[in-house]
């Protein structure tokens, strides 16, 4: 690690560990029941991942889906093995606004127990598959809670059709629940132009925009506000070679623009700015 590189902020690396198959782009023509019927992408997607970050030096937060980790128990274990660490995607990559806050807390503890008999260690972080924790079920942080997680990644403050709450704070803020407590929210990262919310933290934004708009994004996040940034990614996202889906050409653009370019993307963003897992944050 170079001194420039000690005196830079330290910013928020995840990656969601899922597969191509389970998105919410693609939940309307897989149901649960094919899943098994997909080839299996993952394990190899992120293996190299691990690579790139070995590589750069840079720790992160893998929040894995509970359904993958049954699957490839020793992923998970080489994960939590290299120093990343180890949090929770859900079982099923069900949206939260869709479950009963009973049927979100039993997927939660399902997952839990899945992740923490892998690693010996407790699960704290939790991101909702597809950002859905939004003003309609702020109840979920409440179960997050009591199922004894420390932090939420959820919270996107954008406006979208499917999430996003685009007044909620753009840095890590404490939210009070109902027991009189509270619960670390990291929202996702923004940039904030005129006086909307613009997303650079990862997705498809990340793959699409050109590296010097997302580069003076973080700088600017950084150096001028003075703050870390909270990126993500999928292992699916470096995989140019997955098979494609029958889809929208406005799907297509979501899920497959950009894919052949974005493992060269992320080696840059790794080189220019420094990173840890949101734990650490
Ligand atoms: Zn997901």
């Amino acid at each position: 690690m170079t001194d420039n590189k000690i005196k830079k902020s330290i910013n928020g690396l995840s990656v969601d560990v899922e597969d191509y198959f389970h998105v919410s782009n693609f939940e309307h023509m897989v149901s649960f029941d094919q899943w098994e019927e997909f080839e299996l992408r993952v394990e190899k997607n992120t293996l190299r991942v691990l690579e790139l970050f070995a590589k750069h030096k840079a720790t992160a937060t893998f929040f894995i889906l509970g359904w993958v980790a049954e699957r490839l128990p020793d992923l998970v274990k080489e994960i939590s093995k290299q120093g990343h660490e180890v949090a929770s995607h859900g079982y099923r990559h069900r949206l939260v606004y869709n479950l009963t806050p009973d049927e979100f807390k039993s997927d939660l503890l399902k997952t839990n127990d899945i992740l923490s008999g892998l690693t010996g260690k407790k699960v704290l972080g939790f991101r909702a598959p597809s950002y859905s924790i939004t003003d309609k079920n702020l109840w979920a942080l409440d179960v997050l809670k009591e199922c004894g997680f420390l932090y939420d990644s959820s919270i996107f403050p954008i406006h979208h059709h499917r999430y996003g709450i685009p007044d909620f704070p753009r840095y890590k803020t404490e939210v009070a629940l109902k027991d009189g407590s509270s619960i670390t929210e990291f929202p996702i990262s923004t940039l904030r132009l005129g006086s909307k919310n613009f997303p650079i933290g990862g997705g498809a934004y990340a793959r699409l925009l050109p590296w010097w708009f997302l580069k003076f994004g973080y700088n600017r996040i950084n150096k001028v506000e003075q703050k870390p940034f909270v990126f993500y990614f999928h292992p699916w996202e470096i995989d140019a070679n997955q098979p494609r889906m029958e889809c929208s050409a406005f799907t297509r653009l979501r899920h497959y623009g950009g894919l052949s370019r974005f493992a060269s993307k992320l080696d840059k963003m790794l080189s220019a700015f420094q990173f840890t897992s949101i734990k650490n944050l």
